[in-house]
């Protein structure tokens, strides 16, 4: 039995559900739907971001907990898996509304919210959106991340090993990965983004070298066997990882050298920028603009003649 048929059998075995055949497939259709990840790891798509579940008897984790506006489509689907919607802990991979949205509910049913430190800052004060010209509400307390941490550590859920660490400006300033070490599967969060173009949430204080420096740090922890999960888009392999990883590397030293040159966004666009990379943008200019708008947030640390 191949290990599609062996994950289909067992989750479909278990939960009387007809599973999409592939990830990729059912995530394109853009429909909600339970995707299959590895044995006893499914991934909730359609709940604004990506949630997932680590499914087990004596409760469930969750990495990232979805919209708000989805929360009632996440719980029925929890209720439907192994722990029956009991969720014991529920990570947050960064502080953006569609990775928290469902915090409140599970903090109330007294689940574990971990999150890196700035994450728990960010959700603890009004924030302000500089996209939307406005600020967005704190959260309430039951919602806010219990434990938080700086650098990385690590938990167990029965006998599974989760790892969790820090990406430093990935994308926002409070990035984080969760690493089932066990059974090799790794939640990267939006710090990664197989589908969608990447987006750098430079006022959020996500930069291009962060986001490099991070997708290193996460091909260090992963192998050929490892099922990545994004918070966007289908789950992806190593093979997928190296290769944004090389695209990240190649924007960031064209950036760089363009940079130091004193271009704008569109002057870089106009300079090739995005010449020959293995992957086509759907809005060029809009990650542009934002991983420039990073870069002069850096440039005290780029090199002396970046000013
Ligand atoms: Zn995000």
């Amino acid at each position: 039995m191949n290990r599609r048929a062996l994950i289909k059998g067992a989750l479909g075995g278990v939960l009387g559900l007809t599973l999409p055949p592939l990830a990729r497939s059912a995530f394109s259709q853009g429909s909600p739907a339970v995707v299959p990840v590895s044995d006893g790891f499914v991934m909730l798509t359609g709940a604004g971001g990506n949630v997932l579940v680590r499914t087990a008897s004596t409760g469930q984790v969750l990495v990232d907990s979805g919209a708000a506006a989805f929360t009632d489509k996440v719980l029925a689907d929890l209720r439907g898996l192994p722990g029956g919607g009991r969720a014991t802990t529920v990570f947050n991979t960064h502080w953006h509304k569609e990775q928290v949205g469902g915090n409140l509910t599970f903090g109330r049913a007294e689940a574990t919210i971990i999150a890196h430190e700035k994450t728990r800052a960010h959700l603890a004060t009004d924030y302000y959106l500089h996209d939307e010209d406005r600020y967005e509400k704190a959260l309430p307390k039951e919602a806010r991340p219990t434990v938080t941490f700086f650098t990385g550590d690590q938990t167990l859920a029965g006998k599974e090993r989760i790892e969790y660490g820090y990406l430093l400006e990935a994308h926002t300033d409070g990035d984080i990965y969760v690493f089932f070490r066990d059974a090799n599967v790794l939640a990267a969060g939006d710090a990664i983004s197989p589908l969608k173009d990447p987006m750098l949430d430079w006022f959020g204080g996500g930069w291009l070298g962060g986001r490099a420096d991070s997708q290193e740090k996460l091909l260090k922890l992963t192998d050929a066997k490892t099922r990545i999960v994004p918070s966007y888009g289908p789950v992806v392999g190593r093979a997928e990882l190296q290769a944004e990883f090389d695209m990240t590397r190649t924007l960031f030293d064209r950036m760089l050298d363009l940079v130091r040159k004193g271009m704008s966004a569109q002057d870089m666009l106009d300079a090739g920028l995005m010449k020959d990379l293995n992957r086509t943008f759907h809005d060029p200019y809009r990650f542009t603009y934002d991983a420039h708008k990073g870069f002069w947030a850096h440039h005290n640390s780029l090199a002396p003649n970046v000013l």
